[in-house]
């Protein structure tokens, strides 16, 4: 009775995300322990990075996965990618945990779905990585640039960044010009310096903050930016707030705080709740560019590796995150909705339209 308990409460949390397939990977030899989860393929093959988590337990590795395997699906589709949504955790520490025959025999697993799913690199692993998975199977893509991969995809990401914040400011302000804005960038990792790097070109106001003290003394002193405190961010008078850390920023405590009148950034997940707290700051008079949106950038990067793109064709197609973030706010503005349910709403009508078409077609 217990065991029909368990399964169909899992069965259940796939159904309620509505994945297609969901795979659970074990290997007693490797110690791997891993789960595929590919929630769409309607536009294409599924696609998204491999993270590698010490889990607190099961049930939460398999929450991630889904949860992030959705996104992907809505992310590839407002991006208007031939892509689908994919994901994969694998269980364990990695700073401890990996070896080469851990990633090869995931890189068998991966194989086996016969292209339905394509992995990268994710938080927790590295292009190294993917290296080994490479040996086993085609179906993965972030390689370095001299295994003719596209390498790192921040540069990429904050670049698209940058596209939705010149857009949100030209929504806002009718010119989107960021000269003498006071941009606040949380977060001056991997994204976040990039994008410092460009704000600095148009003459922004720059202020950051970070935990890593080195990289903050280091890029405050070559781009001549403010810095602030990391618990200050939510009490700063600033122009625009780009969370460029960590996810679920806009939460209940920090929206009555927050002194801006856009939010921009690269984080994965900055809004607790979705409906709760988009709709908090649509109340507040924030206009928020969706993070599944202006952060493409790196999932440009990899879908470009796969189809042969040299740099300005993916620099190109990163470009037009600047029109969509523009048509979707003037569409929550017309819609009088959040600009995440706008961007949700356009993604999922992609999704239904090529159901449509395909059905027609057999
Ligand atoms: P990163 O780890 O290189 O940088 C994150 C930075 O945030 C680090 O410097 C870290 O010290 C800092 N940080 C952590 N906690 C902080 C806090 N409380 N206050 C201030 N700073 C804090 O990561 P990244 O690759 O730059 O990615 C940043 C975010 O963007 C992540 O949420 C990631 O999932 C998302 N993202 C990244 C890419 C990409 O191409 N790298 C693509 C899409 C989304």
């Amino acid at each position: 009775m217990t065991i029909i308990n368990k399964e169909s409460s899992v069965l259940t949390l796939i159904e309620q995300f509505g994945h297609e397939q969901v795979v659970y990977c074990y290997d007693k030899d490797s110690g791997l322990r891993a789960i595929i989860a590919i929630h769409s393929t309607v536009l294409g093959p599924s696609l998204g990075g491999t993270r590698m988590w010490k889990y607190n337990n099961d049930s939460e590795a398999l929450t991630d996965v889904l949860r992030l395997s959705h996104g992907m699906t809505y992310k590839a589709s407002i991006t208007g990618l031939n892509l689908g949504g994919g994901k994969a955790v694998i269980i364990g520490d990695s700073k401890k945990d990996k070896t080469e025959a851990l990633f090869r025999k995931f890189g068998q697993f991966v194989d086996r779905l016969g292209g339905k799913y394509i992995t990268a690199e994710d938080v927790g692993t590295s292009t190294a990585d993917m290296v080994h998975v490479s040996k086993e199977t085609k179906f993965v893509t972030g390689l370095p640039e001299n295994m003719g991969g596209g390498g790192d995809p921040s540069p990429l990401t904050a670049y698209g960044v940058y596209m939705g914040m010149k857009a949100s400011a030209k929504f806002v302000w009718k010119d989107d010009s960021l000269e003498g804005k006071r941009v606040v960038v949380q977060g001056i990792g991997h994204v976040g310096e990039h994008l410092v790097q460009l704000l600095h070109n148009e003459k922004a106001d720059i202020v950051i903050t970070d935990i890593n003290s080195e990289n903050v003394k280091r890029i405050s002193e070559q781009y001549k930016t403010a810095v602030i405190n990391p618990d200050e961010v939510y009490t700063q008078k600033m122009d625009i707030y780009a969370p460029c850390a960590l996810g679920a920023t806009l939460n209940d405590t920090t929206i009555p705080m927050l002194q801006c009148k856009i939010v921009a950034g690269c984080a994965n997940n900055q809004l607790e709740d979705q409906q709760i707290h988009g709709t908090q700051l649509v109340e507040k008079g924030i206009i928020y560019a969706p993070d599944f949106l202006i952060n493409a950038g790196g999932l440009i990067s990899v879908y470009g590796e796969l189809n042969g793109w040299n740099k300005d064709q993916a620099v190109d197609r990163a470009s037009k995150i600047y029109d969509t973030t523009l048509d979707i706010l003037k569409l929550s503005e017309e819609k009088k909705i959040a600009s995440y349910l706008a961007a949700n709403q356009i993604a999922e009508e992609r999704i239904l339209q090529r159901k449509r078409d395909t059905e027609a077609v057999s």
